[in-house]
C-alpha cells in the first residue's frame, strides 16, 4: 500500500506567496491596466490562446493523459502539454498526477489529498497552501519512465518560468505591450486557471448531480463543465475514470474529449478509451433507481405498507429494465462478433438476422426505458401513486 498522502499543517510561503502576488495583480492590476490603456487586439489574442493552450494542458495532458492514461499521445503533443502544463503553476506533470490518482483511490479519506471531508476551502485551495503533503511516487512508475516527464519535473522551475512567463512576455513586448502581457496573459490568466481547476475539486464534490453514482461526493456540474473544459461532469469520471470523456453525451460541452478526438483524427493521438456504453446506461440507472427510492423513503408520514409496496414495484420495474438492456448488450455483443467473421454467404445470412435481433431487443428496451422515465420523473406523491396503481393492475 502507498505511504503517499501522509501530509502535516505546514504554511507553505512559496506558493502561499505566489498565489497572493498572481492574484492581487490581477484583481488589482487587471481593471487598472484595462481603465488606462484599454485592451489591444495583440494582447486579447494572447491571454485567449494561454487561457485555452495551459487549460487544455491540465485536462487534456495532465489529467486525462499523464494522470489517467486515458489515450496515447505523440511525443510532440506529450511536449506541448507538458510545456504549456508548465506554464499553469500546477506543479510537475509527475506530482499532479500522482496527488490526483491518489485522490482517485483514497477518496475523501485522510490519504485523499485535496479531501472534500476537511472543507470547502481545504479542498479549494487550502491543501496547497496550509498543508505539505509527502508523495513518494509509488503509484506513477509508468511516468517515472518517461524522459520528458522527469525532465520537465527535475527542471520544473525553468520549464514553468519560460513557458508561463518569459513567453507570453516576451511576445508581448514584440507587439509592445509587455507589462499587459504581464499582467493579463500572465497574472490574470494564471489566476482564471487556478480558480477553475481549483473547483473541480471544491464545487464538484459539493454540488451538481449524482448522475451515475449517488454515492459519490463527485457530481455532474454543467456550469463547472463549461469553465474547464469539460472536466465539471465529475461524478461521471470518478464512476469511469479511464474514460477519455468527461461528458459522455455527445451534447455535454466537453472541449477536452473534442481535443482529443481530433488529435487522434490526425494520427495525433491512439488508443483512446471508452467505457462501452451499455455500463455507462446501466450506472446511470442504477443511479437513478436509487434516486427513486429515496424519493419514496424521504416521505415516511404515508402508511408504511404503502410505501413497502411502492417500493417493490419500484425494483420490479428496475429489474426488468435491467433484464432487457441485458438482452440488448447480449445482441449487440453477439452481433457484433458474426460482423467480426469471414464473410461468406452463410455469413451474410447470419449478419442480417444478428442486425434484426439487436433492433428488435433495442427497441424493446426502447419502450420500457420510456415508461421507466416517465414514472422516475414524478414527484415523490405522485411517484408513490403510479407504482400504487401499477402494483394493483
Ligand atoms: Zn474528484
Ligand atoms: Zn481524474
Amino acid at each position: 500500500m502507498s505511504l503517499q498522502a501522509t501530509s502535516r499543517k505546514k504554511m507553505i510561503w512559496v506558493n502561499i506567496v505566489f498565489f497572493a502576488v498572481t492574484a492581487l495583480v490581477a484583481v488589482i492590476g487587471g481593471p487598472l491596466y484595462v481603465l488606462k490603456y484599454g485592451v489591444s487586439l495583440p494582447e486579447g489574442l494572447l491571454f485567449v490562446f494561454y487561457m485555452v493552450a495551459t487549460g487544455l494542458s491540465i485536462t487534456v495532458g495532465y489529467h486525462r493523459l499523464f494522470s489517467h492514461v486515458a489515450y496515447k499521445a505523440h511525443p510532440v503533443i506529450r511536449f506541448l502539454l507538458l510545456f504549456f502544463g508548465a506554464a499553469a503553476f500546477e506543479q510537475t506533470a509527475l506530482m499532479w498526477s500522482s496527488q490526483h490518482r491518489d485522490h482517485h483511490r483514497y477518496v475523501d479519506t485522510e490519504r485523499d489529498p485535496y479531501s472534500i471531508k476537511k472543507g470547502f476551502w481545504y479542498a479549494h485551495v487550502g491543501w496547497m497552501l496550509f498543508w505539505e503533503h509527502q508523495v513518494n511516487y509509488d503509484n506513477a512508475g509508468d511516468l517515472k519512465k518517461d524522459p520528458m516527464v522527469m525532465h520537465q519535473h527535475h527542471y520544473y522551475l525553468g520549464w514553468s518560468v519560460v513557458s508561463g512567463i518569459l513567453v507570453p512576455v516576451f511576445i508581448g513586448a514584440l507587439t509592445g505591450h509587455a507589462l499587459g502581457a504581464f499582467i493579463l496573459a500572465v497574472c490574470g490568466r494564471i489566476t482564471l486557471v487556478y480558480h477553475a481547476t481549483f473547483c473541480i475539486n471544491s464545487v464538484c464534490h459539493m454540488f451538481g448531480r449524482p448522475t451515475y453514482d449517488i454515492y459519490a461526493t463527485a457530481k455532474d456540474h454543467w456550469f463547472i463543465a463549461f469553465l474547464t473544459y469539460g472536466e465539471g461532469y465529475h461524478n461521471f469520471h470518478h464512476r469511469f475514470p479511464g474514460d477519455y470523456r468527461n461528458g459522455v453525451r455527445w451534447y455535454q460541452w466537453d472541449p477536452s474529449k473534442w481535443m482529443i478526438w481530433v488529435l487522434a483524427r490526425l494520427g495525433l493521438a491512439e488508443r483512446l478509451h471508452r467505457v462501452s456504453p451499455f455500463r455507462i446506461l446501466a450506472a446511470r440507472l442504477a443511479a437513478e433507481s436509487q434516486l427513486a427510492q429515496d424519493k419514496l423513503q424521504t416521505h415516511r408520514w404515508q402508511p408504511e405498507i404503502e410505501v413497502r409496496r411502492a417500493l417493490e414495484t419500484l425494483k420490479l420495474r428496475y429489474i426488468s429494465l435491467c433484464a432487457n438492456l441485458a438482452v440488448w448488450e447480449k445482441a449487440a455483443r453477439d452481433s457484433q462478433r458474426i460482423f467480426q467473421q469471414q464473410v461468406s454467404k452463410q455469413s451474410r445470412e447470419l449478419q442480417c438476422s444478428a442486425s434484426k435481433k439487436v433492433e428488435e431487443a433495442k427497441r424493446q428496451f426502447a419502450v420500457t426505458h420510456e415508461r421507466w422515465r416517465e414514472l422516475i420523473c414524478h414527484n415523490p406523491l405522485d411517484l408513490r401513486r403510479a407504482l400504487l396503481l401499477n402494483s394493483l393492475g
